[in-house]
């Protein structure tokens, strides 16, 4: 199995691009293209050259750094096919279900809509690694800007299903603000008041509170836990299906 070496590499204000390097074979991917400059800067520094980007939806901040990254480098552009027209940006484009091999790694697409129509997300059976981009974030979720709360919530299960150990990359560090919120809503909540006391601990110093892992996510993560009793009654909503009371705990953070 391949021994990649991982780089979270911040970019813009809040995103994160990732880069998964094969040291085998010299392949490079980039997760998301938010900005060229610190990718190429990073690249450079390691000596690497990249050769793939896989895109998980069309939203600028995850996509401008494509155009200046080709004119650098013999990159193959991997993304939805969903917005490959709109975007006019992919070399390959993938739908649910699709199997890629990446420097000899099966990588697996799972769509997960509702952010944007078309977001998709990355599995790594073999390396336990997911790329989920404005899907889940740590203690967080994308706001449902194209999808519906119920499409959300079901894209959401798809993740929650992935292996416990699975470590999660996310597009954004958010998780501070995901904190405060998560811990408004289940003051009580015992695990997640010492979450949120460790990312205000590494934020105090600028360290990045990604990548979780999806055992981390449905212990805590409200938004994985729709369909959890104790959340339920922390938002006097006992007895209420899941999808309405994911669409409360969103509602309530896009107000917070
Ligand atoms: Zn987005
Ligand atoms: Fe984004």
């Amino acid at each position: 199995m391949a021994d990649f070496d991982i780089v979270q590499l911040p970019a813009r204000s809040d995103n994160y691009a990732v880069l998964v390097h094969d040291p085998a074979s010299g392949a490079t991917a980039s997760i998301d293209a938010p900005d060229a400059a610190p990718i190429k800067a990073e690249l450079e520094a390691r000596g690497w050259t990249l050769t793939h980007i896989l895109v998980t939806h069309k939203h600028l901040d995850h996509v401008e750094g494509i155009k200046p990254l080709r004119q650098a480098f013999d990159v193959t552009v991997i993304g939805p096919q969903k917005s490959a027209a709109e975007t006019g940006l992919y070399d390959r484009t993938v739908t649910d279900g699709d199997h890629l091999e990446f420097a000899g790694t099966e990588v697996q697409v799972i769509e997960t809509p509702g952010h944007t129509l078309d977001h998709v997300s990355y599995f790594l059976p073999g390396q336990k690694l997911a790329f989920v981009a404005d899907t889940l974030f740590a203690l967080g979720c994308g706001r449902v800007f194209e999808g519906t709360p119920e499409m959300m919530w079901e894209s959401l299960k798809k993740l929650r299903a992935l292996p416990d150990e699975t470590v999660v990359y996310c597009g954004h560090e958010y998780t501070l603000a995901n904190a405060e919120f998560a811990v408004s809503v289940e003051p009580d909540n015992a695990a997640l008041a010492d979450r949120a006391a460790q990312i205000r601990a590494l934020r105090a110093e600028d360290k990045p509170t990604l990548p979780t892992t999806i055992k981390r996510e449905k212990e805590t993560n409200p938004f994985l836990r729709a369909d959890d009793r104790g959340l339920a009654d922390a938002l006097g909503m006992a007895g209420a299906d899941p999808v309405t009371v994911f669409a409360e705990v969103r509602g309530r953070k896009d107000r917070f």
